[in-house]
């Protein structure tokens, strides 16, 4: 094994995605949770970039703190993701986890966004699911890689795989929802997946 990198969410489906993707890089992939890091983040960012950056900065100033020899040469990830819809000017965009309060259910945020839409044709509903992930290196080097996918929301839920907005997330080269797509699938053409694709190769180029 070549080292450590340390991914800075509390989420297992995360988890689960970026194994199976940066599974063959010879590292052994700790959530923050496994590292034993706590961090309560305020990401006040402007841009996905920016909120992943600081989130993936604030887990490697943790790890600085404590000069755990283990993960002294630790790389630190964090990804930043959400919807951002054309005909409402980016929304939910960076607010998306936060769209009418953290805790409300998605059926309520997904029928808001759809009710928003009424009256909005087809070639007029174009959204993307952007995921922005950052890499702080142990050199303090800091790396950036985002991904997209394209799609339309749709004009009501459909599908019960994957969360958030997936049912109303419609991919018309696929003819359904990312709901509507088994795991698989989705990581093969999500936001996430291509972004951490991208981060792999950046890292090859460097490990
Ligand atoms: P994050 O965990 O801070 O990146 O929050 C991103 C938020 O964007 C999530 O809580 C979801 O609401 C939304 N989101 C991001 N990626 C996806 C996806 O693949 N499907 C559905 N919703 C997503």
């Amino acid at each position: 094994m070549k080292g450590t990198i340390i991914f800075a969410t509390g989420n297992a489906g995360k988890m689960r995605e970026i194994r199976e993707i940066l599974g063959d890089i010879d590292m052994e992939i700790l959530s923050m949770k496994e590292a034993g890091i706590e961090a309560d983040i305020v990401e006040d960012g402007a841009s996905f970039e920016e909120n992943a950056v600081i989130k993936a900065r604030a887990v490697a100033d943790k790890l600085a703190g404590r000069r755990e020899p283990a993960y002294a040469e630790a790389i630190v990830m964090a990804d930043d993701s959400g919807l951002a819809i054309d005909a409402l000017n980016g929304e939910p965009g960076i607010y998306s986890a936060r769209y009418l309060g953290e805790d409300t259910p998605y059926s309520v945020k997904n029928r808001s966004l759809i009710a928003r839409l009424a009256g909005v044709p087809d070639e007029k509903r174009t959204a993307r699911f952007v995921c922005a992930i950052a890499a702080v290196l142990a050199t303090g080097e800091t790396l950036v890689t985002q991904g997209v996918i394209e799609g339309r929301i749709g004009y009501e839920e459909k599908g019960g795989n994957g969360f958030g907005y997936d049912p109303i997330f419609w991919v018309p080269e696929y003819g359904c929802t990312t709901a509507q797509l088994s795991e698989e699938e989705k990581n093969r053409i999500s936001h996430r997946g291509r972004a951490l694709r991208a981060m792999k190769e950046e890292l090859g180029k460097r490990i």
